[in-house]
């Protein structure tokens, strides 16, 4: 069987078992990447009820939120419900970007992404969805087991790795159907054994629309500024000016929280945490991650 159609059979396979155990249609979860865009192509071939959801996690490039209303445009259109999480609180309040920084005291890293689970994988509580999550994109060994439970830590005895798992890791050990027991979700991830260039070609073969950013330069899209994308996130700030000096005021708010708390603050400005940041490393004299905690 082709790539296409075991992903197809997978997420059939999904749609039944949402069906069945949530009384709900499968969820296509949808970031504006190119894996999502593919998903999306795998899920109007399969012939399923489907609906499409995405977390809009305020530190997205102007281009990805066009191309997300645009596709989610172009779906509504065809009678397919798609829901977009803006984070409204009950007091109607909103979680954004700049506002978790200071609130959490510290920068997102790329071991505490307290981001993510605020501002990326929200919504779709009691349902079961499916991510476009590969194995291609960690460098180390693959797991294949088909079954895995997310969001427990090792001490509790039941998870795998040392740090809290989030839905939109692409860890080697993700599998193909998991169960998120924080979120009470179960998560099927139908491209999970995709490579690269079978994602690329199945975009030039079937002539799917992806978001501009890759015309760019740009072979990840996702928030501007994530700590995983590491020294890569140089040109974004580049490209994207605006979104350093939201960064900076952001570092600023979260010093003065930090002050009026009594916390331990050795930076002087916003500008100061921004380049520790971007270095994501220790230089003496300055505070480590566990000072932040
Ligand atoms: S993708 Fe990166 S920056 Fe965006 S919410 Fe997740 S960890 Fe944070």
């Amino acid at each position: 069987m082709d790539l296409e159609q075991k992903a197809i059979e997978r997420i059939r396979t999904a749609s039944e078992m949402s069906l069945h155990h949530y009384g709900k249609p499968l969820v296509c979860t949808y970031s504006g990447g190119k894996d999502s865009d593919v998903m999306l192509e795998l899920f109007k071939r399969s012939g399923i009820p489907f609906e499409v959801h995405n977390s809009h996690t305020t530190a997205d490039a102007p281009q990805t939120v066009y191309h997300i209303r645009d596709t989610f445009y172009k779906l509504e259109l065809q009678g397919i419900k798609c829901t977009i999480d803006y984070h409204i609180q009950p007091d109607g309040s909103r979680i954004t970007m700049w506002n978790l920084i200071p609130r959490k005291l510290m920068p997102p890293t790329r071991l505490v992404r307290y981001c993510c689970s605020e501002l990326k994988e929200t919504g779709c509580h009691n349902r079961m969805i499916a991510t476009g999550i590969r194995w291609d994109e960690s460098t180390k060994r693959k797991s294949r087991d088909s079954f895995e439970v997310i969001g427990k830590t090792k001490k509790k005895g039941i998870r795998i790795s040392d740090e809290k798992m989030l839905l939109t890791d692409n860890n080697d050990t993700r599998k193909l159907f998991e169960q998120c027991q924080l979120k009470a979700k179960t998560v099927v991830n139908p491209v999970i054994d995709w490579k690269n260039s079978d994602i690329w070609e199945y975009i030039e073969s079937e002539r799917i629309c992806t978001n501009c950013l890759y015309k760019m330069g740009y072979d990840r899209v996702g928030c501007i500024g994530c700590p995983v994308a590491s020294k890569a996130r140089w040109k974004e700030f580049a490209d994207f000016p605006k979104y350093k000096q939201m960064y900076i005021h952001a570092f600023d708010r979260m010093i003065e929280v930090r002050k009026a708390r009594g916390k331990e603050t050795t930076w002087k400005n916003g500008e100061e945490v921004f380049f520790y940041w971007m270095e994501d490393e220790n230089i003496p004299g300055q505070m480590t991650l566990e000072d932040f905690l």
